[in-house]
């Protein structure tokens, strides 16, 4: 008897490297603004790498709206469940945000194999999990501190996606939780000039940690960093810290409040505002507290367009008002560099996401 001769497993297709190829809906739409997006791992596409996810790390904002709806972690983990069933992806429609995940590789796509990860290194996506196709079996534990959920699950990473292999010097968890804001602080050192009084509100979170310790380096022995946090123990964290002038303890959603809380340190308005708030509504903030021809970076997802436009035509504040873009060439190595040259807040970064 003859063997069948075997036949060549079909050539995998392509996939578009900006993943339209895993729209469903709307159709034409690019898979971040998309509703839904196919997130069927199996379905092997040359331009993608398959990762078997361990942690996500959810944004500060979709994960604090989770909680508030929700009312506690578990059901936390419950929405993410919801959403990821409904939508293929982690894409909080309420908020509109993602976050990232960490996890190992599964498979390398052919045309992706010149990336440098092969499967078994474990990787963190430095793309939003607004636009990575993710599916979710179990969610293991919900950390409410870091907004960090260990799952198990299967995400895909297009081809123009970013990512990051996991640093051997910094725990898994904490150099996550950097990464998912490491557009912050290459960015303030693009915004701030020696010498710049800065204001940062929403100073003793993650992002604005990192805006403040840059801020500190740009700005210099005559500059001046002031901080605004709502949380006091954050403050008194972010004060120890030697990085701020000043902190004052202010709710950013109060203009009127904060003006009065900054008291002679707001001066003519600060040259450079930073918002890296997790809750809507202070964009007036810092609009109020730029000074004229300032400059504001709206790094908070909670930011509305409308209120920030629209608020400062209505106060006649001619100041330039920054989208804070997620990306910045090397922004994954310029944070890790950051943190290790500041002790400091390092041991903050590890005690409080580690
Ligand atoms: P985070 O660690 O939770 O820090 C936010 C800080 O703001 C917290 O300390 C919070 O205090 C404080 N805060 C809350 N309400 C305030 C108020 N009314 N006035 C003053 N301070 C207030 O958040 P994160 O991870 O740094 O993220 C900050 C923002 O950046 C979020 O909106 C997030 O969605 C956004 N983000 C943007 C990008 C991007 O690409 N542009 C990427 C990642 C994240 P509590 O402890 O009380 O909450």
């Amino acid at each position: 008897m003859t063997a069948e001769p075997q036949s060549a497993p079909p050539p995998q297709p392509a996939g578009d490297p900006l993943g339209t190829h895993r729209v469903l809906e709307p159709r034409g739409a690019m898979p971040q603004p998309a509703w839904k997006l196919d997130n069927d791992a199996d379905r092997a596409y040359a331009t993608e790498i398959v990762v078997d996810v361990e942690l996500l790390n959810i944004d500060a904002a979709s994960f604090r709206q989770m909680l508030e709806a929700s009312g506690s972690p578990e059901g936390v983990g419950g929405k993410v469940l919801e959403t990821v069933a409904e939508r293929g992806k982690q894409h909080n429609p309420v908020t509109g945000s993602g976050g990232m995940l960490l996890g190992r590789v599964a498979r390398v796509g052919a045309l992706a194999e010149g990336r440098g990860v092969r499967p078994g290194d474990r990787i963190a996506t430095l793309a939003s999990l607004s636009l990575t196709p993710l599916s979710v079996s179990a969610v293991r534990s919900v950390r409410p501190t870091s907004a960090q959920l260990e799952v198990e699950g299967r995400a895909v990473i297009f081809g123009s996606a970013p990512f990051a292999r996991m640093p051997d010097d910094f725990d898994d968890k904490v150099a996550v939780a950097l990464f998912d804001v490491a557009g912050a602080a290459p960015q303030a050192a693009r915004l701030v000039a020696s010498g710049d009084r800065v204001l940062v509100l929403g100073a003793g979170g993650k992002s604005g940690l990192l805006c403040a310790a840059q801020a500190r380096r740009s700005a210099g022995p005559a500059g001046r960093v002031v901080g605004a946090e709502s949380h006091a123990p954050y403050a008194d964290e972010a004060r120890a810290l030697g990085l701020f002038d000043a902190v004052c303890v202010a709710d950013a959603r109060d203009p009127l409040a904060l003006t009065r809380a900054l008291g002679d340190e707001l001066g003519p308005g600060f040259d450079v505002v930073f918002s890296c708030v997790n809750v809507e509504g202070a964009e007036m903030a810092a609009v109020v507290c730029v000074r004229p021809r300032g400059k504001v970076y709206f790094f908070a997802m909670t930011t509305s367009f409308a209120r920030a436009a629209l608020g400062a035509e209505g106060i006649g504040k001619d100041a330039d008002l920054y989208i804070g873009n997620g990306y910045a060439e090397g922004h994954a190595d310029f944070s890790l560099a950051l943190l290790r040259s500041e002790p400091k807040l390092r041991a903050l970064f590890e005690r409080r996401y580690g």
